[in-house]
């Protein structure tokens, strides 16, 4: 066996690639194995038009004030636009009036109130079950649910949403967030195009099964996003029954983005904020001309995008441009130019977009963070107690699960 290595990890999301730094700076022999051509996962900032940059799936630094990569990309050099979102406002009152909107954040206020409460002294249960039966704005939350958890809140547990910290501090990157992930990763090198497909844990060194031959390790990192373990992408030998119901418990909701050049951005607002609609959770949420820039990022989650994903290519802009023309007036399509969409929901290496835990589920991210037999270590956003479903989240698991792998690894030279 010529490749034998103190720690392999697999997956080069922000996850892996956060402990393959900790490991590396710790002097350990790793090795980083990623089934993608590209490392982030997740976390993937791409050019557009040769103009600027467009992050298709993490944008926002959330909980900016306590996110651990805030210091790090600040000593990167990358500047941090820190005004916040509008996420709940509607530019220029479309179809939605001040009125309305100030009802509507009562209406989310009181309901995320009863969710709190809910938490301390209910039993687990469906978000959903404490909505306010007939309120006009019960569809409208749930499409928040749908950006937010990837799901609508009929599938979100309460407790597991309850477990969410968000100190409400959103800043943004701008050169991309995914591009910030890249380059504090910059130092790891992974072996791309090299899916993982069997790990064998019966004895150490584990034995790892790939399409590029087998290698061999004292300890692995298991860095992938929950839907693949959920479906046994990955054989373990002998088998992780636990694990592999704690991540069915966690599926990653589907989120997903399409993004549309502006020919007459004076139009539309500088970092203005529209819903498609206020009447049912299967809208859009767009954000107008994110830091000036002459685009629109449309935002759309939960079964809606679940559908458009199913639908095909093109799905998800028709829906976005449709629901921008009914607001903006139809002549509006004529001066947009679509420029890409994404398919997190249809990626074989994610299979959607962010975890959430199903009702009833909300102990399986401590059951899917646990080692197994000091050789096997998970990381991931789904294994963060309180930051699931973000990058920093991802990030911070990724040092917790190679601070475990430390401490099991017998010392240097040995
Ligand atoms: C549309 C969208 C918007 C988002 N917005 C935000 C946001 O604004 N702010 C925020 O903080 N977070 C956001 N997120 C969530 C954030 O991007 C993720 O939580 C985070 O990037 C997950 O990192 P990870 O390392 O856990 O998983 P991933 O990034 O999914 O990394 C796992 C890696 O494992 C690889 N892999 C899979 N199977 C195998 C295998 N068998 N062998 C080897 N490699 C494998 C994958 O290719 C991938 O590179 C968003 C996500 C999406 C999709």
């Amino acid at each position: 066996m010529d490749d034998m290595f103190d720690v392999a990890i697999v997956g080069a999301g922000a996850a892996g690639l956060a402990a393959a730094l900790v490991l590396q700076r710790a002097g350990r022999s790793i090795v980083v194995l990623e089934a993608r051509a590209r490392a982030g996962g997740r976390a993937h900032t791409f050019e557009a038009r040769g103009q600027f940059p467009l992050d298709a799936g993490c944008g926002w630094v959330h909980s900016a004030d306590q996110n651990p990569l805030v210091p790090l990309i600040e000593a990167e050099g990358l500047t941090l636009e820190k005004n916040g979102a509008n996420w709940g406002r509607q530019s220029g009152d479309h179809g939605f009036s001040a009125a309305e909107q100030k009802e509507f954040a009562e209406a989310f206020e009181a309901f995320d109130a009863r969710l709190a409460a809910a938490a301390i002294k209910d039993a687990d249960a469906p978000a959903a079950n404490y909505f306010e039966p007939g309120c006009r704005w019960n569809g409208l939350i749930d499409a928040v649910s749908s950006y937010y958890n990837g799901a609508e809140f009929d599938r979100v547990s309460v407790l597991d949403y309850a477990a969410y910290l968000d100190t409400g501090v959103n800043w943004r990157v701008t050169s991309g967030y995914g591009a910030a992930v890249a380059a504090l990763a910059a130092p790891i090198m992974p072996r791309f195009s090299c899916p993982v497909t069997g790990i064998d844990h019966r004895r150490v060194p584990v034995r790892l099964a790939t399409p590029q031959g087998p290698l061999e390790a004292r300890a692995v990192i298991i860095a992938v996003p929950t839907n693949l373990l959920a479906k046994e992408r990955i054989a373990f030998t002998p088998s992780l029954p636990d694990k592999t119901e704690a991540a069915a418990g966690l599926p990653l909701g589907t989120a997903e983005k399409a993004f549309f050049y502006l020919e007459q951005p004076e139009e539309l607002p500088i970092e203005g904020h529209l819903f498609g609609r206020i009447d049912r959770a299967a809208t859009g949420s767009y954000h107008t001309r994110p830091f000036g820039r002459p685009y629109i990022e449309a935002f759309l989650g939960g079964r809606n995008a679940e559908d458009l994903i199913r639908a095909g290519e093109g799905a998800l802009s028709a829906f976005a441009l449709d629901e921008l023309s009914a607001l903006v007036g139809s002549s509006f399509r004529r001066r947009v130019v679509p420029i890409a969409e994404t398919g997190w929901g249809r990626d074989p290496f994610a299979l959607g977009s962010y975890s959430h835990a199903l009702p009833g589920h909300s102990a399986a991210r401590a059951v899917l963070a646990a080692p197994v037999a000091e050789r096997l270590f998970f990381a991931g956003e789904a294994t963060h107690p309180s930051f699931f479903s973000t990058v920093h989240g991802a990030w911070a698991s990724g040092i917790r699960a190679a601070e475990e792998a430390l401490a099991a690894l017998p010392p240097l030279g040995l």
